[in-house]
């Protein structure tokens, strides 16, 4: 990502990242997922087409923006992924695709190399194929993980690990950054936070671990300690969501972040620059203040 202090010279209200939810519909139905409730053959048909989706991008470029992180759902479960990701590509953004890896095949790892991300981020939630099926309820996962893991480090894509800390994972955790570590330059990231599910529902947080079983875990490894502390930290920088970086959902409604989706604009029917610099302005966050902490809502969590 481009570091805000490089970004000085633009304006307080810039469009500079955007998070992308580009479906809900996934291969795999994680048991704290909170996409997984409108991964619906109805809600499905709903979201996005091709066209939609490349308009948009071409209008987010004419904008300014340059980062995109498409996500999901399963980015990649959509038979257009490609014809999106190699459009972004061309549009110029740096781009990051969150992806639960089984669905990188040599094909899709070849188009990867071919045109570069920025970076890709996979879900690795669990060492063993026990733990890590526990939680995808997908049998045969495991292994599609790591084996597409291992086809984009073959081609030296930039790649980052992560885990979701859960009650499943947590004596799982520290060998799962031990992995990424082995790999060489592929990085780790522990996220901490459950999510309501899209629908209201509280079935993630069954999983939730406890605030001084969360300190047992970051403690016993000094990386994971000294991120828990400068996440804890008062004095971050204040939520910029909204003013330099947005969300869009899978059906095209233009938010302030992916955890606050109470407002929003619909790009299918407006513009780009309107929904941006006109009618988000007028999005409130409650939780949102003046040299508050940096989003409570890291974008770690998700597949
Ligand atoms: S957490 Fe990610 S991989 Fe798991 S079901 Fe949800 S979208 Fe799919
Ligand atoms: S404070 Fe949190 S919920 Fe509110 S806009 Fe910022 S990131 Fe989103």
């Amino acid at each position: 990502m481009v570091r805000r202090d490089k970004l000085h010279h633009l304006p307080e209200r810039f469009p500079v990242a955007c998070q992308w939810e580009i479906t809900c519909r996934c291969n795999l139905h994680c048991v704290m997922c909170y996409t997984d409730c409108f991964n619906r053959p109805d809600l499905i048909r709903q979201e996005l087409t091709t066209p939609d989706m490349l308009r948009i991008m071409d209008e987010m470029a004419d904008a300014g923006t340059l980062e995109l992180c498409l996500t999901g759902g399963e980015p990649m479960i959509r038979p257009d992924f490609f014809h999106i990701y190699e459009h972004a590509i061309r549009c110029g953004f740096l781009v990051t695709v969150f992806t639960n890896g089984t669905l990188i095949t040599e094909a899709a790892a070849d188009r990867f190399a071919a045109l570069r991300p920025h970076r890709i981020e996979i879900s690795l939630h669990g060492l063993t194929k026990e733990t890590f099926e526990r939680i995808t309820q997908g049998t045969g996962s495991n292994h599609r993980c790591l084996d597409g893991t291992k086809l984009l480090i073959d081609r030296q894509i930039p790649l980052t690990l992560k885990s979701t800390a859960m009650t499943l994972n947590q004596h799982e955790i520290l060998a799962i950054k031990q992995y990424a570590a082995s790999l060489g330059s592929v990085g780790y990231k522990l996220g901490e936070e459950m999510r309501p599910e899209l629908d209201g529902g509280a079935g993630p947080f069954h999983y939730a671990l406890s605030e001084g079983d969360l300190r047992i875990l970051n403690q016993q490894d000094e990386d994971l300690w000294k991120e828990s502390c400068r996440q804890s930290r008062t004095e971050l920088s204040p939520c910029r969501s909204g003013m330099q970086r947005f969300h869009i959902d899978a059906y095209g409604k233009l938010q302030l972040c992916s955890g606050n989706r109470r407002q929003s604009y619909d790009l299918r029917s407006g513009s780009f620059r309107e929904g941006f610099f006109e009618v988000m302005p007028t999005f409130a966050c409650e939780w949102k203040a003046p040299l508050a902490s940096e989003p409570i809502h890291p974008a770690v969590s998700h597949a």
